[in-house]
């Protein structure tokens, strides 16, 4: 990307118009760069809501923030998704901190958490555990509308762990536990309900994004020739351990979700279902013991 703006002063304006006029071919499965990128990377950089910069598009520019403001176009035109560049991903209303550290939450994911307070919400005092709890979205989201439940979270990476604690604290969520774990192995209780997003793309799926480019870390998301490694483990572990009657919730892609419902029930879990995600497909399944 070439540009030299030297000490030309342009309006806000301009300068996302420039920005918007330099495309490069995005990474396949991956959104486009836009102009509401621009935007958002632009109010980062400010540091103002997008109401103040909408309402300034005809205010010049500090030249010194011309160069910045590129370079971070330039990190998004070639691929890097606009929320690890603005540290900020919105999940069920609220803000979470994001960076290349973890996966980045879904809306698909939303319908696991909106599942589990459909069928759960407003009884006191259920012990919960979310486990790859990546950047803590899940867990966090369940401690926040559910002041009373007890919830626990664990993640295999490091780096998640961070993430997902400093997320608990920017959400003032003290009552939270997280710790290091492979799945559930080392869990040292048996909770009302497990959930999980674990990775769940095949070797060939996840190889494919990553070589194309893609930025999510790989253990984030692949699980084995079937991308079933890791719902195959949880679902025996989940069955050992769960309290009588506790449910299990896994999210998971909707060409595996079948499979997932066999598992479910060859491990005794009862009232076996999926719910469907907002593109249509089969994104959770639970069951109960
Ligand atoms: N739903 C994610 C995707 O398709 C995959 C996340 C995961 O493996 N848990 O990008």
């Amino acid at each position: 990307l070439v540009v030299n703006l030297g000490i030309q002063r342009m309006t806000i304006k301009e300068l996302l118009d420039l920005a918007v006029s330099q495309h490069l071919s995005p990474i396949i499965g991956q959104e486009p760069a836009s102009r509401l990128d621009a935007r958002l990377i632009l109010c980062h950089l400010l540091g103002i809501s997008m109401e103040k910069l909408l309402a300034e598009l005809n205010s010049h520019i500090d030249p010194s923030l011309q160069d910045p403001f590129f370079q971070l176009w330039e990190q998004r035109i070639s691929g890097t998704p606009i929320s690890y560049i603005t540290g900020v991903k919105e999940f069920f209303g609220r803000d979470f901190y994001v960076d290349s550290r973890v996966l980045i939450p879904r809306p698909d994911t939303e319908i696991l958490v909106e599942t589990v307070l459909n069928h759960h919400g407003g009884k006191p005092n259920l012990s919960i555990h979310d486990c790859c709890t990546g950047s803590g979205c899940i867990a966090i989201t369940l401690a926040l509308e559910q002041p009373t439940w007890n919830v626990t979270s664990s993640d295999i990476s490091h780096d998640a762990i961070e993430v997902a604690t400093k997320n608990a604290s920017q959400h003032n969520v003290t009552r939270i536990r997280i710790f290091l774990d492979d799945l559930i192995t080392n869990l040292d209780y048996a909770p009302d309900i497990i959930t999980a997003n674990p990775p769940y793309l095949t070797d060939n799926e996840a190889g494919e994004r990553i070589s194309a480019g893609w930025k999510e870390p790989e253990i984030a998301l692949k699980s084995g020739t079937e991308g079933l490694e890791h719902i195959k483990k949880l679902v025996y572990q989940a069955s050992k351990l769960l309290k009588p009657g506790g449910f299990l919730y896994i999210e998971a892609s909707s060409n595996q979700a079948p499979y997932v419902r066999k598992l479910l029930t060859d491990h005794n879990f009862n009232q076996v279902d999926s719910v469907h995600d907002l593109n249509g497909f089969e994104r959770v399944t639970y069951g109960h013991l």
